[in-house]
């Protein structure tokens, strides 16, 4: 197949770009490098059946010949990145769905919307199911992310049903794994780079709150089993594997040697205004209809991103 990624050298684009390339597809990947990154594509210079456009995707989007595929992941998917860049977040996820849902259409594409647990918001059901419309505040700073991927989800089985366009969407809980952005500033990146410059953790607030973490490797594994479906509706993907981001700092500690301290920070801008007190995904709806569950233990899954950054870090030290 021929399959369009946007956000093709983001974190989640890349790994699917290689995994798609690995099973003899040929891909093209468009990307503002906004959030994404060349680094995580240069393996794939010279690959003949790879094809690295940098375009903004809320632009008017075309590319020659046939599609059989548009995967649509373009976003700004951390808190603090839409706290900076509100209207780009806004905009690539409305702007930026329409264009690559019309490119789908123009092509007889089928079309895979990267959604995600924002949906919910600082959801009142536990664990959130798909059939949970949400708790969302429009006006609050993760509105904008928030709202722009449920107008997403909305034009999508818009075109789904209006124009009998094939779609699938599937909102994805925290992941992670090698190629996140260092700075990205979410909970990860951020102990795992403070784990490795020795400096302290910084959980905020009391750490009550909780996340369930996903492995890049099995998501991509999800993402392909719905590509093969015929599941319209939406689908969860994420690891209902729970816990405190305390209980996440002390793993994060642990694997790590454990020299670094945590302390508690109660930050004084609004990334933790309306953060979800509790998320971990109900997969009832993956694993009975993709037969998908995730695979990877949270300790192999770090080990993995922890020796990914350590590489990282040592070689910007070195420059
Ligand atoms: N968090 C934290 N310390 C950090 C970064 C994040 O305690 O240095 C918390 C944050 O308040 C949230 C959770 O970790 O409750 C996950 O945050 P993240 O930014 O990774 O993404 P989110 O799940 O909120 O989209």
């Amino acid at each position: 197949m021929r399959i369009l990624i946007t956000g093709g050298a983001g974190f989640i684009g890349s790994h699917l770009a290689d995994r798609l390339l690995g099973e003899g597809h040929s891909v093209i990947a468009i990307d503002n490098l906004a959030t994404g990154h060349p680094r995580n594509i240069e393996h794939l210079a010279g690959n003949e059946s790879f094809r690295f456009i940098k375009h903004d995707v809320t632009d008017y989007l075309y590319v020659e010949g046939e599609l059989d595929v548009v995967l649509h992941l373009a976003s700004l998917p951390s808190p603090v990145d839409y706290l900076k860049k509100p209207i780009p977040t806004l905009k690539v996820g409305a702007l930026g769905t329409h264009k690559a849902l019309g490119l789908a259409r123009a092509k007889g594409a089928l079309f895979m919307l990267a959604s995600t647990s924002e949906v919910y918001g600082d959801p009142l059901v536990h664990p959130q199911a798909e059939d949970y419309w949400g708790n969302v505040n429009p006006v609050g700073p993760r509105g904008v992310y928030d709202e722009s991927k449920r107008f997403a989800e909305a034009i999508t089985m818009a075109y789904h049903r209006y124009h009998g366009l094939d779609t699938r969407i599937f909102r994805i809980f925290n992941t992670y794994g090698p190629r996140m952005r260092v700075d990205d500033g979410r909970v990860v990146t951020n102990f795992i780079a403070q784990a490795l410059r020795g400096q302290p953790l910084t959980v905020y607030d009391d750490g009550s709150r909780t996340r369930s973490f996903c492995y890049v490797s099995d998501l991509v594994d999800g993402i392909l089993r719905l590509l093969g479906s015929s599941e319209n509706e939406p689908v969860n993907l994420g690891n209902p594997n729970e816990m405190t981001i305390l209980e996440f700092a002390q793993t994060v500690q642990r694997l790590t040697g454990g020299g670094s301290e945590l302390v508690h920070v109660v930050p004084t801008d609004e990334r933790t205004k309306d953060d979800p007190q509790v998320r971990r995904p109900d997969i009832s709806r993956a694993s009975e209809r993709l037969g998908w569950s995730p695979q990877v233990p949270l300790e192999d899954g770090l080990g993995q991103t922890i020796d990914y950054f350590r590489a990282l870090l040592s070689h910007d030290r070195a420059r």
